[in-house]
This record gives structure tokens, C-alpha cells and sequence, in this order.
């Protein structure tokens, strides 16, 4: 169980051709099972402040699969979302932690942060969805303003109209929007302007290597820029080393995610532990542009 933290130590099940078909219903079957079995968990990880501040946790699903061990979330959310299994366990993925960060905050165990859960296109475009989220925060309690939804930027791209609706909706709601693996996909500037979103998280593939790679240097940059125009947070996930902190800081990212603070952790581990994302306030303080 201590190493069902990071990513890195999954089996790799991620790639399986046509002919592993049989292999890939097998799977399928189980995971049909595997909401009811209790096979399925939360992970949580912090996404802070430079002033080091927790301002929300990212939810992020876990299979822990009775004779595979831990199944990759990369392997098992496409078939999610081909079976269509993803909407009851998107519901379930949603309530989980509504009412986990529910019992936190009542026992003041730790600060107030926001929850920030993945929703992927099957669940989005599901007409069943905004009805689904309503009675989720509902029947918790649950306040939507303490919500972010992550989104990728693709769907908007390929449903507009759709997509808009939708996103229209959550913000009256008082639900964050934010644009998940951002610089990956195809939005239009002029298109995300006119959407009610609030946080670009920037792709972990543009946050590597900043120190020598000046294409991700720019990128990070102009992504910062836009960001700033249009009023929105910027966030840069997979962060890992001190120096990708320090040139993201220096660039005037203000919101940092990755194994630099913490990989995802179990909610025990991570309300235990929550103290000392905070303390990354050392290494946020020193990481000062020019020093
Ligand atoms: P994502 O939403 O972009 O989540 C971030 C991924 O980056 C997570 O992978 C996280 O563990 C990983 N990560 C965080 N910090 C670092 C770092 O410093 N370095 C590296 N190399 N990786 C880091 P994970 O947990 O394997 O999830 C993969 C993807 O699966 C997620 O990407 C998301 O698209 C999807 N996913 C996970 N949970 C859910 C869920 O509940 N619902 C839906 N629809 N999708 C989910
Ligand atoms: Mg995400
Ligand atoms: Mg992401
Ligand atoms: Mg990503």
C-alpha cells in the first residue's frame, strides 16, 4: 500500500493492440465489477500557491485490481468512457469526494481548499450530466463553489454548442472551470475567450526539461501572457524539480502541481501529510525569479 502513491508505480497495461482484444473484455468485465467490489479509490493531490498555500486537491481515480495490482488510470478511463461505465463511476467519482471533503473541512481537520475533478467527454456530453452534478451537491451538500470541473480543451473544439451550453450552466452554479493538459489540444483564442472558464492547467509535456528546452520556455510563457489577459489562474501540473518551479515562478505561474510537493496520495496520507505541503513555502520563497 505505500507504493500506491505515484504514477510511476503502476503495471503498464497501456498499450494493448487489436489483437489483445480478448484480454481488453476481460477487462472491461472486471472493471464493470469493480465499483461494487470496492476496488475503486481516490487519490488526492494538493495543487498549491506560490505563497505555498493548498488552494484546491486534484481527484484522481484508482483500480486496484484483485490479481493485476494497481491498473493505470491512462489504461482504464478509455475503457470507462468506450463502455460507457464512466457515468456511474463519474457519479461515484464525484460524490466519493464531496463527501470525503466534507468530512475534512466539518472536523476542521485541515483549511479550506477547493476540489478539482476530472470529467471526461462521455460524462460531459451525457445528457443526464448537469442533473447528475445537481444532485450529487444536493445530496451532500456539497457547495459548488468549493468545485472545480477539469476539462480537456478538445470537446469545446469538436461540441461547441453543446459544450458551451454546459459550461454556461456550471458557472451559474458557481463552479470552476478548468482546462485540463492545456496547449495539447485545439482551442481557438478567440473561442476560449468567449467562455466562462477560470484555469488553464498547463500540460506536464510543456513543463519538462524548462531549464534547457526554450520551445517550452516560450510556450509556458505565452500561455502565462494569454492567461493573464483573459483573467484566468494559470496552473502548471507535473511539476518535479526545483528548478521547473523556479522558472515557472519566474515566468509568474502562480499555481504549482506535481511530485515536487507530493505525488497523489490516499486520503488518510494526504490529510496527514496536509501540514507539510505548505511548508514547500521554503522552496516556493526561495524560488524567486533571478534567485
Ligand atoms: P490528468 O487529469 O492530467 O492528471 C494528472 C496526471 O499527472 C495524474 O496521472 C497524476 O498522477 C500525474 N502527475 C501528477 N504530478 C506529476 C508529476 O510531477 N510528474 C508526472 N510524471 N506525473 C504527474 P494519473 O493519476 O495516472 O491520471 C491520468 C489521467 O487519467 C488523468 O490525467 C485524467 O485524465 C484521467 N483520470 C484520472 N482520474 C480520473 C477520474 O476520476 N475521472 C476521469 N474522467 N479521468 C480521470
Ligand atoms: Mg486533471
Ligand atoms: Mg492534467
Ligand atoms: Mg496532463
Amino acid at each position: 500500500a505505500a507504493k500506491d502513491r505515484g504514477g510511476q508505480t503502476y503495471m503498464f497495461y497501456d498499450q494493448l493492440h487489436p489483437e489483445q482484444l480478448p484480454e481488453r473484455h476481460m477487462l472491461e468485465s472486471d472493471l464493470r465489477k469493480a465499483l461494487d467490489r470496492g476496488q475503486l479509490h481516490l487519490n488526492y493531490q494538493p495543487i498549491v500557491d506560490v505563497a505555498g498555500v493548498v488552494t484546491a486537491a486534484e481527484v484522481l481515480l484508482r483500480w486496484n485490481h484483485p490479481e493485476r495490482g494497481f491498473v493505470s488510470p491512462s489504461k482504464f478511463i478509455p475503457l470507462a468512457e468506450e463502455s460507457g461505465l464512466i457515468i456511474p463511476i463519474g457519479d461515484w467519482v464525484l460524490r466519493t469526494a464531496c463527501l470525503q471533503h466534507l468530512e475534512w473541512t466539518s472536523k476542521q481537520e485541515v483549511p479550506h481548499f477547493k476540489l478539482s475533478v476530472n470529467v471526461s467527454l462521455r460524462q460531459f456530453l451525457n445528457h443526464d450530466f448537469l442533473a447528475s452534478v445537481d444532485r450529487i451537491l444536493e445530496q451532500t451538500g456539497f457547495d459548488p463553489e468549493s468545485l472545480i470541473l477539469e476539462i480537456t480543451e478538445g470537446y469545446v473544439h469538436k461540441h461547441v454548442e453543446q459544450a458551451i451550453y454546459v459550461l454556461n450552466q456550471l458557472d451559474k452554479r458557481g463552479i470552476q472551470i478548468a482546462v485540463d493538459d492545456f496547449g495539447t489540444g485545439y482551442s481557438s483564442l478567440s473561442r476560449l475567450k468567449t467562455l466562462p472558464i477560470h484555469i488553464l492547467k498547463i500540460d506536464r509535456s510543456f513543463v519538462r526539461h524548462l531549464q534547457s528546452d526554450d520551445t517550452n520556455v516560450s510556450i509556458v510563457q505565452a500561455v502565462i501572457q494569454m492567461g493573464q489577459s483573459m483573467n484566468l489562474k494559470v496552473m502548471a501540473e507535473g511539476v518535479e524539480t526545483v528548478e521547473e518551479l523556479m522558472q515557472l515562478k519566474a515566468l509568474g505561474c502562480t499555481q504549482i502541481q506535481g511530485y515536487l510537493i507530493t505525488p497523489p496520495l490516499p486520503a488518510q496520507e494526504f490529510v496527514a501529510q496536509f501540514h507539510q505541503f505548505a511548508m514547500m513555502e521554503h522552496t516556493l520563497g526561495a524560488a524567486r525569479p533571478g534567485g
